[in-house]
């Protein structure tokens, strides 16, 4: 108890001149509470609009902020920026890319088939798209993930799993309410085996 007391008293001491040091750099405060507001983003989940990469029109996809991009100076006017990774990648632009994860993809943004992130200005996030199950009939449009074989590694992306990391357009045909599954038709023809329900 003696020594918890003393380490106490030092710790208070380390706090009063933290509090004299921190007087003097209000200065940058503004700065560190605009980082603070980043960190909190982070992980935070949202709906942006992305064009794909043939053109068409924008449409609005799930996902998470990954990392805030620095500020350059002089670009102090204009908008913050985030990376953001889908969380429903529909085509293979959009699927996080696993070696820019890892740190070590040797293509740039540009080049690499997979996505590193897209960079959306923190303005132009919008509100998580939530899925409703209850309102799933027939006719419904969802978005569905196929089941890979079992013995697939699906562990990394790669070519021949993609189109089991992706999500796909389909039309609910049937639904089951007790079962809580449907039979769905793929809107596009992917060649693989069985369906599995999994509706966003
Ligand atoms: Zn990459």
């Amino acid at each position: 108890m003696k020594e918890m007391a003393k380490s106490g008293a030092f710790k208070d001491k380390n706090d009063s001149k933290d509090k004299s040091e921190n007087s003097s750099q209000n200065e940058n405060n503004e700065d560190s509470d605009i980082e603070d507001e980043l960190a909190t983003l982070l992980g935070m989940r949202c709906a942006v609009y992305h064009t794909h990469t043939w053109g068409g029109q924008p449409s609005l996809h799930n996902a998470m902020v990954s990392s805030a991009v620095p500020r350059q100076d002089d670009d102090q006017f204009t908008d913050l920026q985030v990376r953001v990774l889908f969380t429903h990648p529909t085509h293979q632009e959009m699927l996080p890319c696993p070696f820019f994860l890892n740190g070590e993809c040797k293509f740039s943004d540009e080049q690499c088939r997979y996505s590193h992130g897209a960079v959306v200005q923190l303005s132009n996030l919008k509100e998580a798209i939530e899925p409703n199950y209850a309102n799933i009939k027939i006719g419904s449009r969802i978005l569905l993930k196929l089941k890979p074989p079992d013995d697939e590694d699906m562990s990394v992306v790669k070519k021949s799993t993609e189109k089991y990391h992706l999500w796909h357009r389909g039309v609910v045909k049937g639904v089951d309410v007790e079962k809580k599954s449907c039979v769905a038709k793929l809107e596009q023809n992917i060649k693989t085996g069985d369906k599995r329900k999994s509706a966003s």
